[in-house]
């Protein structure tokens, strides 16, 4: 699972979400790493296709969230020149200009305050963020509190909170224009898929607003792109992002897979397993031997002990 392709002098601007990024260079030696270990980078339909029909050759598919720019601009010549299939999961906010980026707005007000106080949203928070060790708990707290969070909320954190006002220009910066998604949607490698419209965690909302959250960031997306869209990642894909409700609408829907982002072993694609895949996050920063584990099953064993599905 990745995000962004940004070059190394971007990426280490950030501090909690350096790993949202991979540098270009980074993601060809991994590519480069997975052909040497025999393993075929090939697309998820593809992957699905060698499930159902037991193949046991190894492969990895590789997946970027959400719809920033850089996909398209550092990322597919990188894709062309390696020759490796990518999944872009859209939110329809991000090529709407309306993606609330909490998650950075939250990282630089921590960095550049003492404190935090989150009452004026609603939320009996504060925190004290002086020392690294204040920050970095701020943040962490605040992450989880937030991803469970409405996009009232999350608007309401960008405006109220951290006082900012023109957010359309920033979206226009980073985000994938639908222009732009249509233009990916052509390129033989690329798939696109859903993401909902407001990039919210779908299990902690209403069942309605669920519903409308996949259908309406499918259908749209489908409008734009005039493809099918058969694949879906639940945003932020921690396993309490998505449950037994939405893996029901989804395949009620018409979607062939869900990927979320939590580490585990693909054992079967049978019934409600292809909707509730598992993924690793790929940066910088991961450790080989993290990987080659994961290929050998002992991540899914620390994550998921000898439990055979994920959730
Ligand atoms: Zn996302």
């Amino acid at each position: 699972m990745l995000h962004r392709v940004l070059l190394n002098e971007e990426r280490i601007k950030y501090t909690w979400n350096k790993g949202l990024a991979i540098s270009p260079e980074k993601l060809e030696e991994w590519v480069l790493f997975f052909r040497s270990k025999k393993m075929d980078v090939i697309s998820l339909d593809e992957a699905l296709v060698r499930c159902e029909n037991n193949d046991r050759r190894k492969f990895v598919v590789i997946t970027l969230d959400d719809g920033y720019k850089d996909n398209l601009t550092i990322g597919l010549p990188l894709f062309k020149k390696l020759n490796i299939p990518v999944t872009i999961y859209i939110s329809t906010c991000f090529p709407d200009n309306k993606t609330i980026y909490w998650w950075y707005f939250l990282e630089e007000f921590i960095l550049k305050n003492n404190s935090i106080d989150l009452n004026s949203i609603g939320l009996d928070i504060t925190f004290r963020c002086e020392s690294v060790e204040e920050k970095n708990k701020a943040y962490n707290y605040i992450r989880e509190v937030l991803r469970r969070a409405d996009y009232a909320t999350h608007v309401n954190f960008a405006h109220k909170v951290c006082g900012l006002s023109d957010l359309e220009g920033l979206n226009k910066k980073l985000n994938l224009s639908w222009g732009e998604v249509k233009e990916l949607s052509e390129e033989p490698l690329v798939t696109i898929g859903a993401h909902t419209m407001h990039h919210v965690s779908l299990a902690n909302q209403k069942e309605e607003l669920a519903k409308v959250e996949i259908l309406q960031s499918k259908s749209e997306i489908e409008a734009k792109i005039n493809k099918k869209v058969d694949h879906f990642a639940y945003p932020y894909g921690s396993l309490d992002d998505g449950s037994k409700r939405e893996f029901f609408i989804l395949k009620k829907a018409g979607f062939k897979s869900a990927v979320f982002n939590h580490p585990g072993s693909l054992f079967s694609v049978d019934g409600e397993n292809k909707f509730k895949i598992p993924r690793m996050g790929l940066t910088d920063e991961t450790s080989k031997r993290k990987v080659v584990d994961l290929f050998e099953g002992k991540v899914h064993l620390n994550f998921n002990g000898v439990n055979k599905t994920i959730c």
